[in-house]
């Protein structure tokens, strides 16, 4: 019937973003194995609902299975208390986006540790774990459906004023008002094509009413004018307020935001420290955040 259509064709939106962000079908097989291979225990540890012990990495070495030469992380070793925000910045294929693919448990470390709430992850429930995790990606996958199940899609039992006040709270209750059928604008392939900022602030609304402890925040690299940008900004204070919240970092903002910053080179732990403190190393910090951040003088 209708609902089958319609799910064919969110699938296809989905699996077309997926191809487009993950590049390489080989990373999607890869993806795809792992998690049939994926060994759930029996009897999984219960991750406390309310975390009050964050998350943290112990000496963890992990290289992806079609690359067993090459360390994708070692000697890493991350601690993250409840509430905290921790920025990654690195050079590209540092490992900063495998650190979130081995919290979400997507792979498992050659060796190490990894703990949510004082909980080996290997000894949890995989889907329990992820419901204690919000993503926000780079790139928002856009659903062929309303703007209402769009934000929905962040907790499926969600009711509709719950969904109004995430949009409120992600700065997109106005944008979305001001569409031509507001909640009921259809989106996707065949309706409405959001802005960048406009989609970011949809992700950032799932994520709010996903409302879960810890955040992952992979922060898209493409430029927002100076007005959608704050927008955005604002949404994301909102969502990381008392979240345990780990971000892959391209803005100044968010790094000045963050109380503690975490560079990442070859896969270890270089440095950390706040912005300043880096800056005034003069490492490889320094320059990334010159390549990156432009104008420095604050
Ligand atoms: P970027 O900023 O470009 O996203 P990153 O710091 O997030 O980079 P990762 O994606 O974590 O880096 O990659 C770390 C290393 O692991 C790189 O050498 C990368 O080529 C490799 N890698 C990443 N994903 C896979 C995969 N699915 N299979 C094999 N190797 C991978």
């Amino acid at each position: 019937g209708v609902m089958v259509a319609t799910n064919a064709a969110a699938l296809s939106e989905v699996w077309g973003d997926i191809q487009r962000a993950a590049g390489a079908m080989e990373r999607i097989l890869e993806l795809l194995h792992t998690q049939s291979g994926l060994i759930v225990p029996r009897q999984p540890q219960p991750i406390p609902d309310i975390i009050a012990k964050g998350v943290e990495f112990r000496d963890v070495r992990f290289n992806y299975p079609s690359r067993p030469q090459q360390h994708a992380l070692r000697n890493f070793s991350l601690d993250v208390s409840p509430g905290e925000t921790v920025a990654l910045v690195g050079p590209s294929g540092a490992g900063k986006s495998t650190v979130f693919q081995l919290l979400l448990r997507f792979y498992t470390p050659q060796q190490g540790r990894i703990t949510v709430a004082g909980v080996d992850i290997v000894a949890a429930d995989p889907g329990q774990l992820r419901e204690r995790i919000a993503i926000v990606p780079q790139e928002t996958a856009i659903f062929a459906a309303s703007v209402r199940e769009n934000i929905r899609f962040g907790r499926l039992d969600a009711g509709d004023e719950d969904i109004v006040k995430a949009a409120e709270a992600a700065a997109a209750d106005q944008f979305i008002r001001a569409l031509p059928e507001g909640y009921d604008t259809f989106l996707g392939e065949r309706g409405l094509r959001l802005s960048a900022g406009q989609r970011q602030r949809i992700a950032i609304a799932r994520a709010i009413l996903k409302n879960a402890p810890i955040l992952l925040l992979d922060e898209a690299t493409s430029s927002l004018d100076a007005e959608s940008e704050k927008l955005v900004q604002t949404a994301l204070q909102h969502l990381m307020e008392k979240r345990t919240t780990l971000v892959i970092a391209h803005r100044l903002a968010t790094v000045l935001q963050a109380d503690r910053i975490v560079v990442i080179n070859h896969g270890q732990i270089v440095a950390s420290g706040t912005h300043r403190e880096l800056l005034k190393q003069q490492g490889l910090y320094a320059r990334l955040a010159a390549l990156q951040f432009g104008n420095l003088d604050i």
